[in-house]
Protein backbone atom coordinates (compact mmCIF):
# COMPACT_ATOMS: atom_id res chain seq x y z
CA UNK A 1 0.00 0.00 0.00
CA UNK A 2 1.00 3.51 -1.46
CA UNK A 3 2.42 5.74 1.72
CA UNK A 4 2.63 2.50 4.14
CA UNK A 5 5.64 2.42 6.37
CA UNK A 6 5.99 -1.26 7.09
CA UNK A 7 4.90 -1.83 3.29
CA UNK A 8 8.21 0.17 2.32
CA UNK A 9 10.15 -2.04 5.00
CA UNK A 10 8.97 -4.90 3.69
CA UNK A 11 9.98 -4.44 -0.01
CA UNK A 12 13.19 -2.92 0.77
CA UNK A 13 12.58 0.43 -0.23
CA UNK A 14 13.44 1.90 3.49
CA UNK A 15 16.00 0.43 5.72
CA UNK A 16 15.65 -1.80 8.51
CA UNK A 17 17.12 -4.35 10.77
CA UNK A 18 16.14 -7.53 8.80
CA UNK A 19 16.50 -10.56 11.33
CA UNK A 20 14.37 -13.08 8.81
CA UNK A 21 11.64 -12.99 6.01
CA UNK A 22 10.35 -16.30 4.36
CA UNK A 23 7.19 -15.72 1.45
CA UNK A 24 4.54 -14.06 3.70
CA UNK A 25 6.34 -12.61 6.71
CA UNK A 26 8.61 -9.89 7.21
CA UNK A 27 10.90 -9.42 10.67
CA UNK A 28 12.85 -6.40 12.13
CA UNK A 29 14.09 -5.09 14.95
CA UNK A 30 11.68 -2.15 16.29
CA UNK A 31 13.46 1.08 15.86
CA UNK A 32 12.41 2.72 19.56
CA UNK A 33 12.90 -0.99 21.47
CA UNK A 34 10.76 -0.76 24.52
CA UNK A 35 13.95 -3.21 25.73
CA UNK A 36 16.81 -4.48 23.96
CA UNK A 37 15.74 -7.41 20.95
CA UNK A 38 12.15 -5.67 20.46
CA UNK A 39 11.07 -7.27 17.49
CA UNK A 40 8.23 -6.80 15.37
CA UNK A 41 6.48 -9.40 12.71
CA UNK A 42 4.48 -7.99 10.14
CA UNK A 43 2.78 -9.38 6.92
CA UNK A 44 4.24 -8.62 3.25
CA UNK A 45 0.63 -8.20 2.10
CA UNK A 46 -0.96 -5.15 3.44
CA UNK A 47 -3.31 -5.41 6.21
CA UNK A 48 -4.22 -2.89 8.87
CA UNK A 49 -5.42 -5.25 11.65
CA UNK A 50 -6.79 -8.17 12.72
CA UNK A 51 -10.06 -7.90 11.23
CA UNK A 52 -8.39 -7.56 8.31
CA UNK A 53 -5.39 -9.72 8.17
CA UNK A 54 -5.67 -13.10 6.38
CA UNK A 55 -6.13 -15.91 8.35
CA UNK A 56 -3.09 -17.77 6.18
CA UNK A 57 -1.00 -14.62 6.71
CA UNK A 58 -1.91 -14.66 10.31
CA UNK A 59 -0.62 -18.36 10.89
CA UNK A 60 2.32 -17.83 9.53
CA UNK A 61 2.84 -14.93 11.66
CA UNK A 62 2.19 -16.91 14.68
CA UNK A 63 4.62 -19.85 13.44
CA UNK A 64 7.49 -17.50 12.40
CA UNK A 65 6.73 -16.03 16.05
CA UNK A 66 8.07 -19.18 17.82
CA UNK A 67 10.92 -19.24 15.40
CA UNK A 68 11.95 -15.77 16.56
CA UNK A 69 11.25 -16.04 19.94
CA UNK A 70 13.14 -19.16 20.18
CA UNK A 71 15.58 -17.04 18.47
CA UNK A 72 15.59 -14.46 21.07
CA UNK A 73 16.11 -17.02 23.91
CA UNK A 74 18.90 -18.63 22.27
CA UNK A 75 20.59 -15.10 21.71
CA UNK A 76 19.58 -12.91 24.71
CA UNK A 77 18.68 -15.62 27.82
CA UNK A 78 15.20 -13.67 29.08
CA UNK A 79 13.48 -14.48 31.67
CA UNK A 80 10.53 -13.75 29.95
CA UNK A 81 9.27 -12.81 26.27
CA UNK A 82 6.00 -10.56 25.69
CA UNK A 83 4.11 -11.23 23.26
CA UNK A 84 1.44 -8.37 22.06
CA UNK A 85 -0.58 -6.62 19.06
CA UNK A 86 -2.66 -3.81 18.98
CA UNK A 87 -5.61 -3.02 16.57
CA UNK A 88 -6.89 0.37 16.34
CA UNK A 89 -6.16 3.74 17.53
CA UNK A 90 -8.33 3.54 20.60
CA UNK A 91 -5.67 0.98 21.96
CA UNK A 92 -2.43 3.23 20.43
CA UNK A 93 -1.48 1.52 17.31
CA UNK A 94 0.45 4.28 15.87
CA UNK A 95 1.61 1.89 12.45
CA UNK A 96 -1.84 0.72 10.41
CA UNK A 97 0.07 -2.14 9.05
CA UNK A 98 -0.44 -5.40 11.32
CA UNK A 99 2.30 -5.99 13.38
CA UNK A 100 3.17 -8.50 16.32
CA UNK A 101 5.54 -7.22 19.08
CA UNK A 102 8.17 -9.43 20.55
CA UNK A 103 9.96 -8.04 23.69
CA UNK A 104 12.21 -10.29 25.92
CA UNK A 105 13.48 -8.82 29.51
CA UNK A 106 16.32 -9.65 30.53
CA UNK A 107 17.15 -10.24 34.36
CA UNK A 108 18.55 -7.10 34.79
CA UNK A 109 16.43 -5.02 32.78
CA UNK A 110 14.07 -2.42 34.23
CA UNK A 111 10.57 -4.06 34.81
CA UNK A 112 8.30 -4.12 31.73
CA UNK A 113 5.45 -2.03 33.66
CA UNK A 114 3.03 -2.43 30.74
CA UNK A 115 2.45 -5.90 31.13
CA UNK A 116 1.62 -5.29 34.96
CA UNK A 117 -1.92 -4.58 35.89
CA UNK A 118 -3.21 -4.23 38.73
CA UNK A 119 -5.61 -7.46 39.47
CA UNK A 120 -9.19 -5.94 40.23
CA UNK A 121 -12.05 -8.71 40.72
CA UNK A 122 -14.23 -7.18 37.85
CA UNK A 123 -18.39 -6.99 38.23
CA UNK A 124 -19.71 -11.38 38.00
CA UNK A 125 -22.67 -10.36 36.17
CA UNK A 126 -21.18 -8.01 33.48
CA UNK A 127 -18.39 -10.46 32.59
CA UNK A 128 -21.71 -13.07 31.90
CA UNK A 129 -23.78 -10.44 30.42
CA UNK A 130 -20.70 -9.81 27.65
CA UNK A 131 -19.14 -13.34 27.81
CA UNK A 132 -22.72 -14.83 26.66
CA UNK A 133 -22.83 -12.02 23.24
CA UNK A 134 -19.59 -12.95 22.49
CA UNK A 135 -20.24 -16.83 22.75
CA UNK A 136 -23.40 -15.72 20.48
CA UNK A 137 -21.56 -13.85 17.81
CA UNK A 138 -19.05 -16.85 17.46
CA UNK A 139 -22.26 -19.43 17.33
P1 LIG B 1 2.16 0.25 17.60
O1 LIG B 1 1.85 1.23 18.69
O2 LIG B 1 1.85 -1.17 17.97
O3 LIG B 1 1.52 0.67 16.27
O4 LIG B 1 3.72 0.32 17.44
C1 LIG B 1 4.40 0.71 16.30
C2 LIG B 1 5.83 0.33 16.51
O5 LIG B 1 6.52 0.50 15.27
C3 LIG B 1 6.55 1.19 17.55
O6 LIG B 1 7.11 0.33 18.54
C4 LIG B 1 7.63 1.89 16.73
O7 LIG B 1 8.82 2.08 17.45
C5 LIG B 1 7.81 0.96 15.56
N1 LIG B 1 8.33 1.60 14.37
C6 LIG B 1 7.82 2.68 13.73
N2 LIG B 1 8.57 2.98 12.64
C7 LIG B 1 9.56 2.06 12.59
C8 LIG B 1 10.67 1.84 11.70
N3 LIG B 1 10.89 2.63 10.65
N4 LIG B 1 11.50 0.81 11.96
C9 LIG B 1 11.26 0.00 13.03
N5 LIG B 1 10.25 0.16 13.89
C10 LIG B 1 9.42 1.18 13.69
ZN1 LIG C 1 1.32 -1.66 4.82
Amino acid sequence: MDNCIFCKIAKGEIPSVKVFEDDRVFVFEDINPILPGHTLLIPKAHAENIWEISGDDLAAIHRASKRVAEAIRSVLDPVGVAVFQLNGRGVNQVVMHYHLHLVPRMADAPALTMTDWELKPGNLDEIRRIGEKIAVALA
